[in-house]
Formats: structure tokens, C-alpha cells, sequence
């Protein structure tokens, strides 16, 4: 007979654990609370260990053409002198892509998997060694649950393990800006003024990507609509772009993190934003999700014991989310909480973090994929 797992959440965990678990023969459900699938209008890094997964499961092949394949990446200052290049090759290789042609993707691919997507379907909790919870009563028994709904999550919430989100002190606000008018070359670009960032990075052949960073007591950076002539003043070197963003459809959010002490309790997972949601500092979140998905299948999927398994898994893989999420929130800040009276510093330590490998190399520690969890992903992929 044919194992189950029930997953809540139709985002990029919910999506690529369900096609994974798909292809190992399972029977999978996800629940999505929304009316259908659907993202943001942003655009969103995908990095190698992301391309990896996507890579294996068939997606980066359906949406390859969708996205943007980057050469550089670069910091610069307001007067235009860039502080840091990177060149994006080998395990530090990046794509970009509209968040919703990277989600179609995914849910393409689960549906072909033979993934069954319940939508409107919402989740309250879970009861470990029985099933998921939803809000019309059902208990949906299974051999394996898994908690992908995201930040707030219901299911860890039901758990009653502490931990949990905050949210913090920075607010970003995205576009997803039509053309390649502010980006024609395939590198993306952080702009610093202070502790105010805007990065603009082409998102595919016909979007362009921007998202603008502030510490939220920054009265004016924060009016949304932005603020046309503060950052016009604070970033002259972009002035131009600034009334297409007052114009552009836009959403402005606060960072947020989450402390999770157990990825693992009896045969239930916490996976992607619900198990180490962390600011998008290092563009990562995704990364995360979807490398932790490929080992949750890879090493649950043909388990006798499902439990130890899971816990098997959480011990195996947890530490580069833990280091990454540890990093995030140092960048974030620094960005944030630099003093100002210390502004001629900070060229410094952009420059030493450009520069130094073995810093770039503890930072970014999961660009360099599963490998370092003793996952060889090079292996064939399954039907
Ligand atoms: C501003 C910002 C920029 C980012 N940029 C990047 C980037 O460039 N690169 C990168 O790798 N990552 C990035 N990330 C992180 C990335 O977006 C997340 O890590 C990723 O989306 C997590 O996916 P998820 O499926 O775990 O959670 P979510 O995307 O939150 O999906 C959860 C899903 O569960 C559903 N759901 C929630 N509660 C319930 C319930 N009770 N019942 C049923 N369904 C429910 C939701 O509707 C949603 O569809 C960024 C994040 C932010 C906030």
C-alpha cells in the first residue's frame, strides 16, 4: 500500500516536498488556504543549492527561459564607486525569476508528480502519530506529516514547543518593475546610502527587480507610497527610478524571524519558512526550503521508521540552515544598526567582506548545497 503524507501549505516547501515525495511513489496532499497558487509580485535570487533541486526535480528546465542567469553581483555607494564585485559562477552561481513563474513551476511539477492540491483548505494543527487538522474538522491521517505553512505556522504553533516569530526593526518594500530600462546587464546591484538599501536586479528578459531596505524607525523611508524626493536625495545616482517605483504596485513588509527548537516531533516535519524563517538578507529563505525538502525525501521516503527518520533528518541537515539564518540577521544588522557617526567605516567592511574567502565562505555557507550534509545529489534523479 501506498505511504501518505500530508502536507499544509502550497508554498515553495509544501510544492517541492510534495514532488518529491511524489516521485518515491507516496500519496500526497497539500493544503493551501488560498483560493489558488500564488505569489507576490517580487522577483526572487535562486542560488545554487536552490538550482540543484530545481535541476533534479525538472523545473529549472520549464522556467529557465523565464528567468535570468546573473554574472555579477555588486555593492555601490550613493556617489557610484562600487565597493564590492563578485563574479556569480560554480556553487556561487544565482537565477532570478518572478516569484509566480517560480511557483507555477513548482506546482506544474508536483501536479505531473500525481500531488493532489486542496485549495481553500485550512490548516489548524497537527496531532503527531495520527494526522494534520483542518478548520472543517477533518483529521487527515497519514504517515507523514509536514508543517510548511510558513512563518506563522498553525501546526507548529499547535505543538506548543516555544520558539516561534518576531518580527523585526527593518521594513522592505518589493516591485517587480516592467522592462529592462534600470538593468540591461545580467548583474545585480545593492545601492547603499546610510543604512538605507535599494537593490535593482533584472528578473528575467522583461522585469526588473527592486526592493529598498530601512530600519523602520526611519519615518520617511518608510511612507509608502515611498517618499519620491527623500530617496531621489539619499540615492541620486538612481533618482530616475524613483517615481516608477511611487507608481509601480508595490508591498512593503517588516523582516521577520523564527526560532524553531525542534524540526522534528514524532512523524511530523517543520520545513522551509516555519522551521528557520530568517531576513532575506543573504536570499536564502528559498535555498533553505528547498535543499531541506530534497533531504527530507531522500532520506524519510524509503524509511521503515518515519519518526526516526525524521529526527534522523533534522540532525543531518539543521546546522546550515542554523548558521545561514545566524548570518542573516548579523547582515541585517549591520545594514540596520551601523552608527552613523561611524559611516566611514562601512566601505571597510564591505570591501573585507567582498574580499576575504573564508568570510564569503562562512556567510554563504549554503550555497555549497547538501553535499556538506553528506547528500550526494549528483546521483540520478528518480522517475
Ligand atoms: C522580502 C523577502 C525577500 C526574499 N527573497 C528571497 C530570495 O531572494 N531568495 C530566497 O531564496 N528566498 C527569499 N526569501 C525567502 C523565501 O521567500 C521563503 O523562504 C520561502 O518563500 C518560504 O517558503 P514556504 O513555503 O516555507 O513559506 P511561504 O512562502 O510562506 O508559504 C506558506 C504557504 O502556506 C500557506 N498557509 C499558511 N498557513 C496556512 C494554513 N493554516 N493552512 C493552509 N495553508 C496555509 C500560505 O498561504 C502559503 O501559500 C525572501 C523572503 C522575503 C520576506
Amino acid at each position: 500500500m501506498k505511504r501518505k503524507v500530508e502536507i499544509a501549505g502550497g508554498g515553495i516547501a509544501g510544492l517541492s516536498a510534495g514532488a518529491l515525495f511524489a516521485r518515491h511513489g507516496w500519496e500526497v496532499n497539500v493544503h493551501e488556504q488560498g483560493s489558488e497558487i500564488r505569489e507576490v509580485g517580487a522577483g526572487i535570487y535562486i542560488k545554487n543549492n536552490s538550482l540543484e533541486v530545481l535541476e533534479k526535480l525538472g523545473v529549472l528546465d520549464r522556467i529557465r527561459g523565464q528567468g535570468t542567469v546573473l554574472e555579477r553581483a555588486q555593492i555601490q555607494f550613493a556617489d557610484g564607486t562600487v565597493k564590492q564585485e563578485r563574479p556569480l559562477r560554480d556553487k556561487s552561481r544565482v537565477h532570478t525569476f518572478a516569484r509566480q513563474v517560480l511557483i507555477e513551476g513548482l506546482r506544474d511539477a508536483a501536479l505531473e508528480a500525481g500531488v493532489n492540491i486542496v485549495t481553500g483548505s485550512r490548516v489548524t494543527g497537527a496531532l503527531p502519530g495520527k494526522g494534520l487538522l483542518t478548520a472543517d474538522g477533518g483529521l487527515h491521517e497519514a504517515d507523514l506529516v509536514i508543517a510548511a505553512d510558513g512563518v506563522h505556522s498553525a501546526v507548529r504553533n499547535s505543538l506548543k514547543m516555544g520558539g516561534g516569530f518576531t518580527e523585526l526593526p527593518t521594513i522592505i518594500n518589493r516591485y517587480l518593475v516592467e522592462g529592462r530600462a534600470f538593468t540591461s546587464q545580467p548583474k545585480t546591484v545593492e545601492h547603499w546610502s546610510g543604512n538605507r538599501r535599494i537593490g535593482v536586479t533584472p528578473s528575467g528578459p522583461d522585469h526588473t527587480y527592486v526592493y529598498m531596505v530601512a530600519p523602520a524607525w526611519d519615518a520617511k523611508a518608510a511612507r509608502f507610497p515611498i517618499d519620491v524626493e527623500d530617496w531621489s536625495r539619499r540615492f541620486p545616482k538612481i533618482a530616475d527610478l524613483m517615481p516608477v517605483l511611487h507608481r509601480a504596485e508595490g508591498t512593503q513588509y517588516h523582516y521577520g524571524l523564527v526560532k524553531c527548537p525542534k524540526w522534528s516531533v514524532g512523524n511530523i516535519a517543520i520545513l522551509g519558512d516555519a522551521a528557520h524563517g530568517l531576513p532575506p538578507t543573504l536570499g536564502q529563505g528559498a535555498g533553505l526550503t528547498l535543499m531541506n525538502a530534497y533531504a527530507l525525501a531522500h532520506l524519510v521516503a524509503d524509511a521503515d521508521d518515519v519518526a526516526a527518520a525524521v529526527a534522523a533528518w533534522e540532525q543531518r541537515v539543521r546546522f546550515i540552515s542554523d548558521r545561514t539564518q545566524a548570518w542573516a540577521v548579523r547582515y541585517d544588522w549591520f545594514t540596520r544598526q551601523w552608527p552613523t557617526s561611524l559611516d566611514f567605516a562601512r566601505p571597510l567592511v564591505a570591501w573585507s567582506f567582498g574580499q576575504f574567502k573564508c568570510l564569503n565562505e562562512r556567510m554563504r555557507v549554503a550555497d555549497r548545497g547538501l553535499a556538506q550534509a553528506g547528500i550526494d545529489m549528483m546521483g540520478e534523479a528518480r522517475p
